[in-house]
């Protein structure tokens, strides 16, 4: 079969900015999709019924408005401003993925809340913390396939809930996220393989048991939605700030990416507030680039494998070799340029973020800087630029000190 060619960086693994050559106008993308503005509404009204469920379940971490946002940061640097969109400091999980883990254990207790009558119009979701939920819950399990964060987004906001889970980890995925799944009396199943064999195993275990039910990273538009939600928390603060982006002078937003929902989430959810003033960046590792992959070649079975790639590095939440076919349907024509990225510019940008900036940040969530170096050289245009830090604040000592040491 023909294929487009791809571009020579690709195979050779070499950090590149690439522009979509798929990228369309956002209205006529968006209006073509058979989602839009009211998923995305309909999961902001599920997030604000469980927001008091949220503040009794984490009040630690979570304000009591149980809302599950980050705070907008700016950092200046040599060109100007950077707004940083913090979410290596969510509450819960200090990831993106407790935008969209955390989202999908909610929709599933909300359906097995009702589904048992425990949800009665006009009661409180906190009742869900209650003795006749968690008795309910402790009949249930919930399986993931994770590089880690995933897993732990599910695993924190299930075990709150009293749900059993179980978290399918690839060989890549960090001992200490397995321990700390561990710790939260989560079943933790290691596999030899990849992220992708991970998922797949889980998927097929989750089929043969009624009582289980599979969060699928690889095709869920529940986590697509919960992530998307986050779109609006960004409009919010901008608002605040008197920021307003336009199409001559666009948001421009770096958003890292493995398997794509957390970024295409996002992504769909700016397009949808924003439209053509926001261009969306992703940025993968360049032994991982799996949805430049994807949108370059229009093939969804292709993975970094094939063309020669070992889908090792640094950045474990983006080591996926194959692109979310799911996602990639929804945003291939909103994506208007990836970066890819190499470990040692991520390793160095973890430092240079807690040195000079004390931002804790795991390698993956530095990406947005790194990409924001290259394209602003190559790719000048007056935008407001917004790095995606998507984890990190969670980070063990033991594993952010010996990045530092190098
Ligand atoms: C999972 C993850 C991403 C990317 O999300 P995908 O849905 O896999 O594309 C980015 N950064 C961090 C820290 C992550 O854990």
């Amino acid at each position: 079969m023909s294929r487009p060619a791809l571009p020579p960086q690709l195979a050779r693994a070499v950090s590149f900015l690439w522009h979509n050559p798929a990228l369309q106008p956002a209205a006529a993308t968006l209006h073509a999709l058979p989602y839009g503005n009211a998923d995305i509404a309909a999961a902001i009204a599920r997030w604000q019924r469980f927001a008091p469920l949220l503040a009794r379940c984490f009040p630690d971490s979570v304000a009591a408005d149980g809302r599950i946002d980050s705070p907008l940061l700016q950092q200046h640097v040599q060109d100007g401003e950077l707004l940083i969109k913090a979410d290596h400091a969510l509450p819960v999980t200090a990831c993106i993925k407790a935008r969209g883990g955390v989202y999908e254990v909610l929709c599933q207790a909300e359906t097995l809340a009702q589904a048992a009558g425990l949800l009665p119009p006009g009661s409180s979701y906190a009742e869900l913390a209650g003795d006749a939920a968690r008795a309910l819950f402790a009949r249930h399990t919930i399986l993931v396939g994770s590089t880690g964060n995933l897993g732990y987004s599910v695993g924190v906001m299930a075990r709150a809930l009293g749900l059993q889970v179980e978290v399918h980890m690839s060989s890549d995925a960090k001992a200490w996220k397995k321990d700390r799944l561990r710790t939260l009396g989560a079943r933790v199943v290691e596999h030899a393989g990849d992220y992708a064999a991970a998922v797949a195993s889980a998927r097929q275990l989750a089929a043969a048991d009624p009582q289980a039910y599979f969060i699928d990273d690889e095709s869920s538009l529940l986590l697509f939605f919960g992530y998307a939600a986050a779109a609006h928390d960004l409009k919010a603060q901008l608002d605040a700030t008197g920021q307003l982006p336009t199409p001559a002078r666009p948001l421009r937003v770096y958003l890292p990416c493995g398997v794509g929902g957390a970024p295409g989430g996002v992504a769909f959810g700016l397009k949808c507030l924003f439209g053509d003033a926001v261009q969306i960046v992703f940025v993968e590792p360049v032994a991982s680039p799996c949805f430049l992959l994807r949108l370059a070649s229009g093939d969804d079975r292709l993975s970094v494998y094939d063309i020669g790639l070992d889908n090792r590095t640094l950045a474990d939440g983006l080591a996926v070799p194959r692109a979310s076919a799911t996602v990639a349907g929804m945003v291939q024509h909103l994506v208007d340029a990836v970066v890819t990225v190499s470990d040692d510019s991520l390793l160095a940008e973890v430092r240079h973020q807690w040195q000079q900036h004390g931002l804790r940040l795991e390698p993956s969530a530095t990406a947005g800087f790194v990409a924001h170096r290259l394209a602003a050289s190559e790719w000048s245009q007056e935008v407001i630029p917004v790095v995606w830090t998507t984890g990190g604040n969670g980070l063990p000592d033991e594993v952010f000190l010996p990045l530092l040491a190098g």
